[in-house]
């Protein structure tokens, strides 16, 4: 099976670049940071903050995360429900990256995305693809842009989703999110040392969608 990992800051463009490169090389598109939204939206439903003063993995045992591939597009499902919807809000967004510090999140979620891939021919994004869950991935690829343009492109996609966050709410967010996921203990944002990084900041949709294709297609 041929993997790609792509991994990156939040707004660097994977999972829109992620989804046209799947259909172009005809693989399944998996987004990892959904998993880590659904565990984030069931402990926000169950009442907890970003501090998480509870014993995960005793909440855990009722926690089953599924994923479903419905006309090509990924559906995540939270104890049989469909949140795909429900975890694109700023509230899930920043418990996923408090849940997502958690060990016992991560093994938990662990199998599920090697699973995918030793079945699938997979484009996978998320934080940590090619170095911890795919460390034997075909192709590795960092995507990164500035914060400001990545807060850019965000607020522009919430504002058409009909959200009222103001751009420097987005962009404080995604500051806040970026230092927590580089700075946890366990499986910090970097790039694996064999991941080739591409900056996105002076590309647009389709050149982004070909700089990958070429990497990918030379490294297969
Ligand atoms: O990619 P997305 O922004 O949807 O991910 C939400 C959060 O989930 C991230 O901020 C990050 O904390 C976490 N995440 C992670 N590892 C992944 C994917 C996402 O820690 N592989």
């Amino acid at each position: 099976m041929i993997s790609v990992a792509i991994d990156g800051p939040a707004g660097a463009g994977k999972s829109t670049i992620s989804k046209q490169l799947a259909k172009k090389l005809g693989f399944i598109y998996v987004d990892t940071g959904a998993l880590y939204r659904a565990i984030g939206l069931k402990f926000l439903r169950g009442g907890f903050d970003t501090k998480l003063e509870c014993d995960i993995l005793a909440e855990l045992e009722n926690v089953k995360i599924d994923i479903k591939f419905i006309d090509g597009e990924q559906r995540v499902f939270l104890n049989g429900e469909d949140v795909s919807t429900l975890i694109r809000t700023p509230d899930a967004s920043m418990m996923a990256s408090a849940v997502s510090a958690k060990p016992p999140v991560r093994a938990f979620l662990l199998e599920m995305q090697r699973k995918l891939a030793r079945e699938n021919n997979v484009i996978m994004d998320g934080r940590d693809i090619g170095t911890v869950v795919l460390p034997d991935a075909t192709v590795k690829i960092f995507l990164t842009a500035s914060v400001e343009t990545r807060a850019n492109r965000r607020f522009l996609e919430l504002k058409e989703r009909g959200s009222a966050a103001t751009f420097e709410e987005v962009l404080d967010d995604m500051k806040v999110r970026d230092y927590n996921d580089s700075n946890r203990a366990i499986a910090p944002l970097k790039p694996a040392e064999d991941s080739v990084i591409v900056d996105t900041s002076d590309l647009d949709f389709n050149q982004s969608v070909d700089t990958l294709y070429n990497i990918i297609k030379e490294k297969m």
